[in-house]
């Protein structure tokens, strides 16, 4: 362990974060900007600037890594957002992939019934502010429709994805004729899948376009349990890993009438922040439910032959699915803190990130801006480790502020260059959380970086 390690304070009981304190960092430090905001905006859709994109693309990278590079009976597909029609009809959300909304007739307020109460669903009574709610719920559905084609009469209806992991039921026979996968096996995606919602809001929490993560994996009946313990568990320890909060992670278990009719169980990982405790994945029993669909509206036998047992079967699903928006609002509640300063100064706003995730893994600074030989031995140091991580150049402000502005954005390591780097080729390097600091030889500083920023 080093000594960086060693003074890395416990994770403070800090007070839930208000989703405020989020956005407006977001927007000021460039993670997250609200779409087509010079027209007023979109309620529901986001952009990601410069931050978040590369915050992003880690959150992503991590997740493809740990799900399909790290094993070996997962392999990953990347579908369009746009199928044929029929996939909706075959999968059910045509006829039910619905919300049902009720509103109160005091101040207005939309809420869906399944995220009210039961008493106030039972006596029409509004959550917020006691009015009466409307008693027949009006019935919405989520799917966006496209046209595909451009002469009249013969443009095609289609829907824009309601939910991604569809296409891994589409490819399904394809990955099994083409990359020689056998049962037990995995097939992962990340991508965009689009929601009329009718209550969007909560910034990144419920949008009408966002992206989700699936696995579905395909067993054998008769290890349907084993697999799906192994993959509830492995998802949990997976988030576990990236929060600093993990006291504020659970599972909840579904209710009977909760359930899928083909679902014998199902768990969400929940994670609680100001919204209280809600949904960050689901791990879901899906049974031949989807292939025996896709099977029966397609009219293609999509069943699976053991290779040495000659068994045919539809093989059943274990499907995790979460949400890298939600993962990305999640992280930032759980990173955010405003530490207050033991001097009585400003409060320092820091971002306790995990150092795979942050978008930026080091600052590089000279401790004078002035001063020739400490911008040229800064510079260069900024140049080798570029090639290994992401790395800023900063030289604008006093070294104080300078470490303020990183540890907002969660950079995890500072590296200032001295009046004694000239002289004995040793640099600071600063931690974020802790503020400790030690001296390292220059010819050290990527693999003590890179052994920290890169996952394993
Ligand atoms: P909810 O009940 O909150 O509407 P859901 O059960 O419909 O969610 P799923 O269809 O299971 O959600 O989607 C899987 C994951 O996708 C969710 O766990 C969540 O992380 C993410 N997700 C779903 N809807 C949205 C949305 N509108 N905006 C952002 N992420 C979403």
């Amino acid at each position: 362990m080093t000594q960086i390690e060693e003074n890395k304070p416990e994770v403070k009981d800090t007070p839930l974060v208000p989703i405020e304190k989020v956005v407006s960092l977001s927007k000021r430090r460039g993670f997250v900007f609200p779409n087509s905001e010079i027209y007023g905006g979109v309620a529901g859709i986001y952009d990601f600037g410069p931050l978040g994109v590369e915050m992003r693309n880690n959150i992503r990278r991590y997740w493809w890594w740990s799900m399909v590079q790290n094993h070996d009976n997962v392999v990953g597909i990347e579908g369009a957002t746009i199928t044929h029609p029929r996939v909706w009809e075959a999968s059910g959300h045509v006829e039910n992939f619905v919300d049902r909304l009720v509103d109160c007739k005091k101040c207005k307020r939309r809420f869906r019934t399944d995220h009210l109460e039961p008493e106030n669903l039972e006596q029409h009574k509004c959550p917020v502010c006691g009015g009466e709610l409307t008693s027949e719920p009006r019935v919405f559905n989520l799917l966006m429709e496209t046209y595909l084609g451009v002469v009249e009469g013969d443009r095609m209806k289609t829907y824009l994805r309601g939910e991604a992991c569809q296409n891994i039921y589409l490819d399904y026979d394809n990955v099994v004729k083409s990359s020689r996968v056998q049962v037990p096996f995995g097939i992962c995606q990340i991508g965009k899948a689009y929601r009329n919602e009718v209550t969007p809001g909560n910034f990144l929490f419920r949008q009408r376009e966002f992206e989700q993560w699936d696995l579905q994996f395909f067993v054998h009946p008769s290890e349907m349990d084993k697999w799906y313990e192994y993959w509830k568990n492995f998802r949990f320890e997976w988030y576990k890993g990236i929060v600093n909060h993990k006291d504020r992670l659970r599972f909840r278990e579904h209710g009977s009438d909760e359930l899928a009719h083909y679902a014998k169980k199902a768990f969400d990982v929940e994670y609680k922040t100001v919204l209280g405790w809600q949904e960050w994945e689901g791990v879901h029993w899906r049974q031949d439910w989807d292939l025996s669909r896709h099977s029966e509206y397609s009219g293609q036998d999509l069943s699976y032959t053991d290779p040495l047992t000659k068994e045919r079967y539809i093989p059943w699903i274990v499907e995790t699915s979460g949400g890298v928006d939600r993962t990305f609002l999640n992280l930032l509640l759980d990173a955010y803190e405003e530490e207050p300063d033991p001097n009585g100064k400003e409060p320092r706003t820091v971002l306790h990130l995990h150092p795979w995730l942050a978008p930026v893994k080091v600052a590089v600074l000279p401790l004078q801006k002035n001063k020739e030989e400490l911008v040229s031995s800064a510079r260069s140091i900024h140049e080798n480790l570029r090639r290994y991580m992401v790395s800023q150049y900063d030289d604008v402000a006093n070294i104080g502020r300078r470490y303020r502005r990183q540890d907002e954005i969660g950079t995890p390591f500072c590296v200032t260059v001295d009046f004694q780097t000239l002289d004995d080729q040793t640099v600071t390097v600063r931690e974020r959380d802790g503020m400790t600091q030690i001296r390292l030889p220059i010819s050290e500083l990527t693999m003590y970086l890179l052994d920290r920023v890169t996952w394993k």
